[in-house]
């Protein structure tokens, strides 16, 4: 009779030992991140931890079309907004959006007003929207995406919000998880510091340099392939593909080692 030192294996055995897994039902990722073996997690904002997708791309379309009516051309898609806009810092958006429809406007300067037909203008109008809607409306974290904080959070993970948008802060304090975060990297601290934006891989690697972790101890979360791309590119240790509508395709072949539809699916 064996004790319960004995050699043979339990199936609950394998929980201790991270290179040895349950099979997984096809699809379905849950538990097969072994938060033991990093020691950060570094956050995108817009459709990671906050549906605020659905607020950009309101807010996209209303200044787009608005704009594309008064040119004679066909109206602004949610493929457009995928294409071309998602994740991009805002002025690469409208300048990357305009291009694909052979539109060509100067470029302008941030401090350009909102009613400007620059690219500056437009981003500006489209930032000026956003705002509206948020102290409006407010915005509620995924209750998925809570829950894994929570979990990190007592784990010790420490965590960063990395953001292409200047109006992280403004979310993160609508949607109060702002305490949540030791370090964000927002389109403001970017533009401060002088760093370029995804797909490149520069905030997320600040971001973890200001929490003191080593890249191949972080995890990069991310909905947008830009966002993917840019945490490939910095030689994380997961990437991890959200898909809120990108598709897993993309997102694979963007550089998610993982896609999952839902933070949930990360919780042990
Ligand atoms: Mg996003």
């Amino acid at each position: 009779m064996r004790g319960a030192s004995g050699t043979a294996k339990s199936p609950r055995a394998s929980r201790a030992d991270p290179w040895v897994r349950a099979p997984r039902a096809a699809g379905s990722y849950a538990g097969q991140v072994d938060w033991i073996r990093y020691d950060a997690a570094l956050f995108d904002l817009d459709g990671v931890l906050t549906p605020t997708a659905l607020v950009h791309m309101a807010a996209w379309a209303e200044t787009f079309d608005a704009f594309l009516a008064g040119r004679g051309q066909p109206a602004y898609t949610e493929q457009d907004y995928y294409d071309h806009v998602d994740g991009r810092p805002r002025y690469e958006g409208v300048a990357t959006f305009l291009a694909s429809r052979g539109i060509e406007l100067p470029y302008g300067d941030p401090s350009d007003p909102p009613e400007a037909d620059t690219v500056c203008g437009i981003g500006n109008r489209k930032n000026v929207a956003v705002n509206e809607v948020l102290d409006r409306d407010g915005v509620d974290p995924y209750p998925g995406s809570l829950r894994l904080l929570d979990h990190l959070g007592d784990a010790g993970i420490r965590m960063a919000v990395v953001s292409s948008s200047a109006n992280a802060p403004h979310v993160l304090k609508v949607s109060g998880i702002a305490d949540r975060f030791e370090v964000v990297v927002d389109g403001a601290v970017a533009a401060r510091d002088g760093l370029p934006g995804k797909p490149e891989p520069d905030t997320f690697l600040a971001a973890a340099d200001r929490l003191g972790v080593a890249a191949d101890r972080a995890v990069v979360l991310e909905d947008a392939t830009s966002g993917v791309r840019a945490g490939k590119a910095g030689g994380f240790g997961l990437v991890v593909g959200v898909d809120r509508g990108a598709g897993p395709q993309a997102l694979s072949a963007a550089g998610a080692d993982v896609v999952v539809a839902d933070l949930a699916e990360l919780l042990p």
